[in-house]
């Protein structure tokens, strides 16, 4: 369709207008489709989750599309702050407000590596084989240097040699689960990312 310069001034002077898109050759209706632009959520699924970045914990809303059918990928394309969480009550920090770049950036771990004692290199392994290693070490360990008395008699069921370190993100439930799962192995070096 050609438009003329003096059509054209008219069109943006008199805005999206009946007369003015008639210059253009469309229905109003039709310039109107033209104009409104897709919300760009209307097809996403929404996820609840917490910003991992602080110990403020913010909780986020994480919308992704592709329909979870065979062969699609679902891909993250907004992260914002969720209105209904008693901590931020949607608000986020410059951090949490560019969490997409920290998911998709080409540097994100997504799992476990393992460096062997010596060796400069870091090699990928299954979450099962990381999770037996770990639970095998933390025996292992435990066994050797449990604590149940010290030289004087006193009982003490304590655990020394191994430190553990919780996350901040995790709920209260969670956190009071790690707390009392911990001490019932007699771990004391316990921290929290919280407190950092
Ligand atoms: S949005 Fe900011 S303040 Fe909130 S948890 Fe993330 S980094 Fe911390």
């Amino acid at each position: 369709m050609q438009v003329t310069r003096r059509q054209f001034f008219k069109f943006c002077a008199g805005g999206v207008g009946g007369s003015s898109a008639a210059l253009l050759g469309l229905s109003t209706g039709e310039a109107l489709a033209e104009e409104v632009r897709a919300f760009k959520l209307t097809r996403t699924t929404e996820v609840r989750n917490t910003c991992p970045y602080c110990s403020v914990g913010c909780g986020i809303i994480m919308s992704s599309l592709g329909d979870r059918a065979k062969n699609v990928t679902t891909t993250i394309i907004h992260i914002e702050g969720d209105a209904d969480h008693p901590v931020n009550r949607g608000t986020l920090c410059p951090k949490g407000a560019s969490l997409l770049d920290f998911i998709h950036s080409p540097n994100r771990l997504h799992y476990p590596e393992y460096r062997a004692p010596g060796s400069s290199e870091w090699k990928r392994i299954s979450w099962d084989e990381a999770l037996g290693r770990i639970a095998r070490l933390m025996k292992q360990d435990r066994d050797a240097n449990f604590v149940a008395r010290t030289p004087d008699g006193l009982t003490v069921n304590r655990w020394l040699t191994t430190g553990f370190l919780a996350a901040s993100a995790a709920s209260n439930e969670t956190g009071y689960l790690t707390n009392k799962m911990l001490r019932s192995l007699g771990a004391v070096a316990l921290d929290n990312q919280a407190r950092v």
